[in-house]
């Protein structure tokens, strides 16, 4: 059919070739083809496409095949609108979890001696590497913008991220009218002395596991950010007074209940916090943070491992 070089490169050649009639039957079938679906050229040629893959998406693909014989024209699909014709494995190492080989196609005419479209030659590339390194690149470029609104040694969301969530959910809470929201300000008691008796690296230890404890307590929704050194701030949406509060006293007893184990010793550690309610129109974000930090204050001042109400908040 395509003479001695032409059947060589169709054979040698690492693309997938492949021909069908009208009626989906396979003309011409590659060693490619061979190779990576298992089936020698003798098996495919004289059958029909779909009964040997049925896997293949049957109602799209016959569709794309038949517009090239009404139309004449070239078609084509790549891996970025469907990844994948034939599901043939690949064989990188490294695969940024794709498991399939990626494969664009050409789809092209092939005219007879009355210039009637009489097949429609395939060709298959494997464009598994440009497919990886986009998913390798899209997973780095997700850690980057990750990594800059999260704080290095706790892990929790950083004071910039942490305030922009909180301007955001005002916006929310005002443009769609939903619930109030809470803030909670937490700061852990005489941090100076479990520095200078523990050390620094015993400090950042307390941090961490304090970090961890909090996290445990936390819906999905909640916003967690280190605010200063030992200080954090939550943003708690369609949270009321009750609701915070009880979360708030869960946090002081997940992180006072346990010591926090430090080398070969027990470093005790409470934490004292402060709520206050974002009610619609009546506070920015300024003044719902300072009633937060003066709800905390009080907590220390009544003695610190304690959780207190922003009261005026209350009357509105
Ligand atoms: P209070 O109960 O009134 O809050 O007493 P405090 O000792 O905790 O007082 P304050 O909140 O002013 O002290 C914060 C201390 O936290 C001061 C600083 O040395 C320490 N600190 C801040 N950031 C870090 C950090 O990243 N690692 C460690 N180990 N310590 C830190
Ligand atoms: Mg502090
Ligand atoms: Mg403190």
């Amino acid at each position: 059919m395509l003479g001695e070089i032409g059947d060589f490169i169709v054979t040698e050649v690492s693309v997938g070739i492949f021909a069908l009639d009208k009626t989906y039957n396979v003309l011409v079938w590659n060693r490619f083809m061979a190779d990576h679906s298992g089936i020698s050229a003798e098996n495919a040629i004289g059958r029909n496409l779909f009964e040997l893959f049925p896997e293949l998406p049957q109602k799209w693909l016959s569709k794309k095949i038949d517009s090239v014989f009404v139309l004449r024209n070239f078609a084509f699909t790549s891996w970025e609108q469907r990844p994948y014709l034939f599901p043939f494995r690949h064989n990188r190492p490294i695969t940024g979890g794709i498991d399939y080989m990626q494969q664009n196609a050409t789809f092209m005419p092939v005219r007879d001696a009355d210039g009637e479209v009489s097949a429609v030659a395939v060709t298959l590339f494997d464009v598994t590497d440009a497919a990886v390194y986009q998913s390798m690149l899209k997973q780095a470029m997700a850690k980057l913008e990750e990594s800059s609104s999260r704080d290095g040694l706790t892990g929790v969301y950083n004071r910039r991220f942490t305030e922009a969530r909180l301007i955001d959910e005002i916006g929310r809470v005002e443009r769609y009218h939903h619930d109030p929201f809470s803030v909670v300000l937490l700061d852990l008691d005489h941090f100076k002395q479990v520095n200078d008796t523990y050390g620094h690296l015993g400090g950042d230890e307390v941090l961490r596991v304090v970090a961890d404890r909090v996290r445990g307590v936390l819906r999905d929704t909640d916003v967690f950010g280190r605010y200063g050194g030992e200080e954090f701030l939550l943003m708690l949406p369609q949270t009321n007074r009750e609701g915070a509060m009880v979360v708030a006293e869960r946090i002081r007893f997940a992180i006072g209940s346990e010591t926090v184990q430090f080398n070969d010793t027990e470093i005790r550690v409470t934490s004292s916090l402060g709520v206050a309610v974002y009610v619609p129109g009546s506070q920015n974000v300024e003044e719902v943070k300072q009633q937060a930090d003066e709800a905390l204050y009080a907590s220390k001042r009544s003695g610190r491992n304690r959780v207190t109400f922003y009261e005026a908040s209350q009357a509105a």
